[in-house]
Formats: structure tokens, sequence, C-alpha cells
């Protein structure tokens, strides 16, 4: 019997992409429309037909309503529904949709069944959002072998590529790799020790930020036209779905082209009935707007390296991921904080899903490949990730009491974490378990309520500082 083929998957904010091993490298697997990555686009129709990709995205104009975008962004969020004509969405069911579209592209080019995947998720996702994109692929009818942090993919892809550009022994000692991965929603900062020569990828710290991406930065090019038509011709697109997505598509493109141009020409026809918006945007104006979104990237590597036993001189390579960070000022703010280039051997969109594929082929029970052929070491390959955020207890004054910190080592074996009962001859203990809420105020509900136990790490800047007392959980 033939078994199926397990896939690796980069879900992304903006695009997706999925790749295999086939003969002993791992490779991009191109869209039926001969594409490398596939917009995480969908579009319902009134029959409930589905479309997903290029097509539901050059749709999102006419049919905004029926269109759903960025849906990443909300996955995990329980109370979160898309409403398409009388139907309800939830966030995985939409990513479902997305999944299901790459593993058709997937059997087709591959000829055969495709019935297990290991999908990325960024460093800084929490347990809710890891289950949802599990049950995501599992709504779209695969096995879902691993979630894999998208760091770790890509350093797995980098590792792969050191391998087989160099037999040179020097090149598989120990490194540490810094992974600076800006998506279209996410942004995480890692650090990562590879050992080669042992086919060890242990992440040692990890930061980010859910809401933080590439998008936000187009937002801010739609704001700026949206000011600019409303002072020039009082046209107000605010609500007008069909002239936000027209707004939006210009902001991309003049975005995208400003990564290679210092300025670039915006033309929106027809945004009201008598007025065509015609503008030049010019790199430094792009890089003013936007410098705020930056710079808080930069907050969460300065918070990585306060935690870190290591300080940033003692980083050997930069990997630049995600596609937002071919903007340029990504780049120069990146190499002027670690005093040395990104590499940019390894492809943005690509280096994920390639790793993804990899750590597949060696889960899979069909895959006949080991690490020895894909790596240098002839060790099985061990990927260490992190707690992205710390875990731990609600105490019955209402506040968070952290049992496992930010950046241990998983599994963890044990915590020695001891708490006592509120009152005498108590019979029983509620003890709800969170894992860290974000810690941006603006996305926090109820910041007010967390504050955890004493520890001897850093509190993060804008989480509220650590409480020296120990309290007890909840009460009966
Ligand atoms: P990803 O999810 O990694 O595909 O990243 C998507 C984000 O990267 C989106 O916000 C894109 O607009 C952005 N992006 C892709 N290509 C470029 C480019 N050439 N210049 C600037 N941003 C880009």
């Amino acid at each position: 019997m033939v078994e199926g083929y397990s896939v690796g998957i980069d879900l992304g904010t903006t695009n997706s992409a999925i790749a295999a091993v086939t003969g002993d490298e791992p490779e991009i697997i191109p869209n039926s429309d001969g594409e490398r990555t596939t917009p995480s686009v969908v579009m319902i129709d009134d029959n409930d037909e589905t479309v997903v990709g290029q097509a539901a995205a050059n749709q999102a104009v006419s049919n905004p309503d029926r269109t759903v975008q960025h849906i990443k962004r909300h996955i995990g969020d329980e109370d979160y529904v898309v409403d398409i004509g009388d139907e309800e969405y939830r966030p995985e069911q939409i990513s479902a949709l997305i999944l299901t579209r790459l593993l058709a592209d997937g059997e087709s080019y591959l000829g055969r069944d495709v019935d297990s995947a290991v999908i990325t998720v960024p460093a800084y996702f929490g347990d809710a959002e890891r289950q949802a994109t599990r049950s995501a692929g599992e709504i779209a009818g695969i096995d879902v072998e691993h979630v894999m942090t998208e760091p770790t993919a890509a350093c797995l892809a980098y590792g792969l590529q050191e391998t087989a550009q160099s037999d040179d022994a020097e090149s598989h000692d120990k490194r540490h790799v810094f992974v600076y991965d800006l998506g279209g929603g996410t942004f995480d900062a890692t650090l990562v020790e590879i050992d080669l020569e042992h086919n060890h990828i242990e992440v040692q710290n990890t930061d980010g930020d859910r809401q933080l991406g590439g998008e936000d930065w187009t937002q801010r090019i739609v704001d700026h036209l949206a000011d600019i038509a409303q002072e020039e011709g009082g046209v107000d697109v605010a609500g007008d779905h069909e002239q936000e997505q027209r707004l939006y598509d210009a902001a991309v493109r003049a975005k995208h082209d400003l990564s290679n141009r210092e300025q670039t020409e915006i033309t929106v026809p027809y945004l009201g009935p008598d007025y065509n918006l015609e503008t030049t945007l010019t790199r430094e104006e792009f890089q003013d707007l936007t410098e705020d979104l930056l710079d808080r990237t930069v907050d969460n590597v300065d918070e990585l390296f306060d935690r870190a036993d290591m300080g940033v001189d003692d980083v050997d390579e930069v990997l630049l991921i995600g596609g937002a960070t071919r903007m340029a000022q990504v780049a120069d703010t990146v190499e002027d904080y670690f005093g040395t280039e990104p590499l940019r051997s390894v492809n943005p969109d690509e280096a994920v899903a390639m790793g993804a594929a990899t750590q597949a082929e060696l889960m899979s029970s069909g895959g006949d490949t080991t690490a020895d052929d894909v790596l240098p070491g002839d060790e099985d390959l061990l990927l260490v990730d992190v707690t992205p955020q710390p875990i731990g207890i609600e105490l019955h004054d209402g506040t968070f009491a952290a049992v496992v910190d930010q950046d241990e080592k998983v599994p963890i074996e044990e915590s020695d974490d001891r708490f006592t009962t509120v009152m005498d001859d108590q019979t029983g203990v509620r003890f709800p378990i969170y894992q860290a809420p974000p810690r941006r105020p603006r996305t926090t509900p109820n910041s007010a309520r967390w504050s955890s136990r004493a520890s001897p790490k850093r509190p993060p800047a804008n989480r509220p500082s650590r409480s020296t007392s120990r309290s007890s959980p909840t009460g009966p």
C-alpha cells in the first residue's frame, strides 16, 4: 500500500505555503495557479461554494462582505465569529478552508493522498491559538502530527541549507541564530541555539506580539490615503467596504513598491463620485508614518535580551523571516541592532514551510527519511521549544501566580511551587489555569487583575510587576 504523504504547511496571516520532501530535500509545492504561496483569503458565495487564494483576493473589492482575510489574527479567540449570509464561521473553520485548498494543490502535485501535516504557528502563540490551529487541520481532514513554531522551522531550513552548501566541519559548529520574523499579522523574536553536529535546534528565548505584522504597516498607508481623500475631495470611505478594499489594495501595492524604490505613485480612480485620488508617497514618509510599529518590534527584542543568558554580541547569524521583512527599514534596523548584516540566503516566504516539511517527513510513519539523510549529525533531530508566556493559576484574590515562567524549556518536568488554603478546614480548592494574557494593555482584557508571584526574572516592561507575597489559590 502506498502511504499518504505528510506535508509541511506555513499557515500565514496573508499568505500560506505548502512543502513536502520529495527525494532527499524539501520543496515548495506550487499551487494550481503556478504560484509558490497562496493568499490566505476565502470567499464564500451565496450557494456556499468557496473560493480560496488569489481568485478570492481578486473578488475582495466586488464582494467584501463574503470575503475573509487575515483570519489568523483571530484564531484561538473563542468569541470571534465571521458572519457570511446567514451562516457563522469560526476562525478554525475558515482556516480549514485555506488548508483544504493547500492540501488539494499538494495532492494534485504529488499525485498521492496527503493525510498528515506539520503546521506552523508563531512561537509567541499561546495554547489556545495552537489548539485552534490543530482543530483547523482536523476539520480539513488531516492528522496534524505536530504544531511547530515558525522560527524553529526556519532554523531547520537554514540548517539544511548550511549542510547542503558546506561539508566544512566548522559550519556544523554550535551557533546562536536570532530569528526576526515579521509576517502579515504577527511578530516573533526568537533566539535559537543550533548544534548541527548533534542535530539539535533549541529555542533559548522568545518574545513577540500576536497583533503586530505587515498588515499594520499597510493600514497606516490606508489611513494616510483616507485622510488625503477626506481633505482633498471631502470623501469619507469609512464603512464603504468596496472603497476601503480599493484603498487597501493600493496601499499594499505602494508598500511593496517602497521596498525597492524611494517613492511610489498611488492612484485610486473614482474614490468619490467626482474624486480620483492621486498622490505620491516617499519611503521616508512611509517610514515616518510607521516608525512606532518598528519600535515595538525593537522593544520585543530588547525584552528578549533582558531575559536571555547571552548578549546581542553573542549572536552569530540573524535570519529575516516573513514577507514584511522585505521593507527596507526592517533590514536596516536589524542590521544596526546586531551590528551584522542579516542573512539573505534563506527565502523569507518559503523557509518556514520547508522546515515544516522536513519535520513532517521525519515524523511520518510512511517516510523513510532519517535525520542523518538530511542533516550532518547522525543523531535524531531534537527540537526544543520554550514556553512563550508564563503559565500559572488564579489565586483567591484574583491575581495570577506564574507556576511556569516564560522561556522555560518544554517539556517541563516539575515545578516546586507550593500554595496554601485560605481558611481553616477548607475542603477544596479551585485553581483556574491560565496562560498569561498578552502584555500590551490595549489587547489585555482585565489587565489590572493580573499580577504574578515573585520571580528572579525581571518583569516584562508592560506587565504589572510581580508581587513578593505568596498567596493561596481560590477558596472552596
Ligand atoms: P507572510 O505572512 O510572511 O507572507 O507576510 C505577508 C506580509 O508581508 C504582508 O503584510 C505583505 O504585504 C508583506 N510583504 C510581502 N512582500 C513584501 C514586500 N516586497 N515589501 C513589503 N512587504 C511585503
